[in-house]
C-alpha cells in the first residue's frame, strides 16, 4: 500500500506525474480540483457552491474541501494506495489530514514562478476526458482537439493572469508552510519540476525507491 501526497504550485505537473504513477502502481489519483471541476461541469449543488471561487483562483472553504476528501477516501477503492493532488493547501487542511491519515511520502515538485506563468497561460484541457495539454511543450496533434477522445479543448476558467497571481500568492503564503510541517515529519521529497516529464517521473521513482520508469513506445 502506497500513500502519497503530491504538492507544487499550479502548472508544476502534479496531475501529469500523478497519472503516470497511478497507471503503473494501480494507485487511485485523487485531485480535489478535478472533483470540483467535474461538479461545476455537471451543474451539481457542490459545483454551484465552488464555481465562482474557483474562477477567481481563490481557495474553497476548508469544511467543504475536507468533506470532499473524507468522502472520497471513505470509498476505500484504493487497494494499492492513493496519490492526493492539490490537498492539503493550508495549515488547517494539513492538520485534519495528518490526524486522520498516515502518508508515506510527500512529492514536492519545485518550479520558479516565472516558469509557472509561462506554462499555465498556455495550458489547455479536454473537458471530456481530463487530458492536459500545453501549447509550448505538449501540443495536441490537431490544433484545439484532444488526441485521446477528439473533444475540443478549453482553457481552464482559472488560467487567467489575475487568477494565477491570486493562486501564486495563496501558494506562497498558505501552502508553503504546509510543506514545512511535512518536512518536520521527514516525508518530503523535493523534485525539480523543470526537466522533461519522463525525467521528472524517473526522479520521483528514484527518490521514492520505486522501479524505474519505462517510457511507452510511440504508437
Ligand atoms: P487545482 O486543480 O488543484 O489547481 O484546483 C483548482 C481550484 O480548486 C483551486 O484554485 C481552488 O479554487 C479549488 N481547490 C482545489 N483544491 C483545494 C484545496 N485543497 N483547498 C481549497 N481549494 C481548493
Amino acid at each position: 500500500m502506497r500513500k502519497y501526497v503530491i504538492m507544487g504550485v499550479q502548472g508544476s505537473g502534479k496531475g501529469t506525474q500523478s497519472k503516470l504513477l497511478r497507471e503503473e502502481f494501480g494507485l487511485v489519483h485523487i485531485s480535489v480540483g478535478d472533483i470540483f471541476r467535474w461538479n461545476v461541469r455537471n451543474h451539481t449543488k457542490l459545483g454551484a457552491q465552488v464555481r465562482r471561487i474557483m474562477a477567481a483562483g481563490d481557495l474553497v472553504d476548508d469544511d467543504l474541501v475536507e468533506s470532499v476528501v473524507r468522502r472520497r477516501l471513505d470509498e476505500h477503492d484504493w487497494n494499492f494506495g492513493f496519490i492526493i493532488d492539490g490537498f492539503p493547501r493550508n495549515g488547517r487542511q494539513a492538520e485534519f489530514f495528518m490526524e486522520s491519515y498516515d502518508i508515506d511520502a510527500v512529492i514536492h515538485l519545485e518550479l520558479p514562478d516565472d516558469e509557472v506563468r509561462r506554462r499555465v497561460l498556455s495550458r489547455r484541457l479536454c473537458p471530456n476526458c481530463g487530458m492536459d495539454y500545453n501549447l509550448i511543450a505538449d501540443r495536441p496533434e490537431q490544433e484545439g482537439r484532444c488526441d485521446i477522445c477528439g473533444h475540443s479543448l478549453v482553457t481552464r476558467a482559472d488560467d487567467t493572469p489575475e487568477a494565477l497571481e491570486s493562486r501564486l500568492r495563496d501558494y506562497h503564503e498558505k501552502t508553503r508552510p504546509v510543506l514545512e510541517l511535512f518536512r518536520r515529519k521527514e516525508v518530503v521529497h523535493d523534485v525539480d519540476g523543470r526537466p522533461p516529464l519522463d525525467e521528472i517521473q524517473q526522479a520521483i521513482r528514484d527518490t521514492l525507491g520505486l522501479p524505474p520508469y519505462v517510457k511507452p513506445a510511440a504508437a
